[in-house]
């Protein structure tokens, strides 16, 4: 995507992959700020059952969040490599979505929001599209359960083989927030309502109200 690109046009595929008669996700054409965030912006990892469990992490930068799934999650642990394949940049009004989409529909399953705060580009790095169309984005995350520097590292090789959904690694930097270990499992509520997969997948009410980070304009 070329990065003065405006927001609509990297939305294609999100629309593209859902029916918005039937999934109660947000539909892409409305509620989309346009703008860029040059300085970082919001985060969110969600937690998502689908077909098979994975976490989604979401960097807001020029209108839209830059997306990856990563099975096994985010980790504080520095010696952990988690994979995180690129997918399709959602719309910004998919940040604190958290429900069931259908079964039968893309990405059928339960969502939680599973942390969210904000994030910033370590200092004389390049912005994130620069950054992402480099192939290697260091950042830090200041969330409810993420904290410290992190890096995602382009692997080229997978990503010649499979262009749409370029590989990635996601590490975290040995800092003074690592921690050894540390597994996202373990961490298994979401920071808007309290609920787990199992609890929003049953209908359960909110047992907590987590209040959402402010937007940052730019
Ligand atoms: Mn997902």
């Amino acid at each position: 995507m070329g990065r003065d690109e405006p927001a609509a046009m990297s939305l294609r595929t999100y629309r593209a992959k859902r029916d918005f008669r039937v999934t109660p996700e947000p539909d892409a054409a409305r509620g989309t700020p346009p703008g860029r965030t040059p300085d970082g912006g919001r985060f969110v990892v969600h937690r998502h059952r689908a077909r098979r469990l994975h976490y989604d992490l979401r960097l807001e930068m020029d209108g839209v969040l830059a997306s990856w799934a990563v099975p096994r999650g985010p980790s504080l642990d520095p010696t952990a490599r988690r994979l995180a394949v690129q997918v399709e940049d959602h719309p910004l009004g998919y940040f604190a979505f958290e429900g069931v989409i259908p079964a039968g529909q893309y990405g059928g399953g339960d969502v939680i929001v599973w942390d969210w705060g904000h994030w910033t580009p370590e200092p004389g790095q390049p912005d994130g599209r620069a950054a992402i169309e480099m192939g290697e984005l260091k950042f830090r995350l200041d969330g409810d359960k993420l904290d410290g520097g992190f890096v995602l590292i382009r692997t080229d090789r997978w990503a010649k083989a499979r262009p749409t959904r370029p590989k990635w690694l996601l590490i975290h930097r040995r800092d003074a927030a690592a921690v050894s270990a540390w597994d996202a499992e373990s961490f298994p509520e979401s920071v808007k309502t309290g609920r787990t997969n199992d609890e929003v997948a049953a209908g359960a009410k909110a047992s907590r109200r987590g209040r959402p980070p402010k937007a940052r304009r730019a």
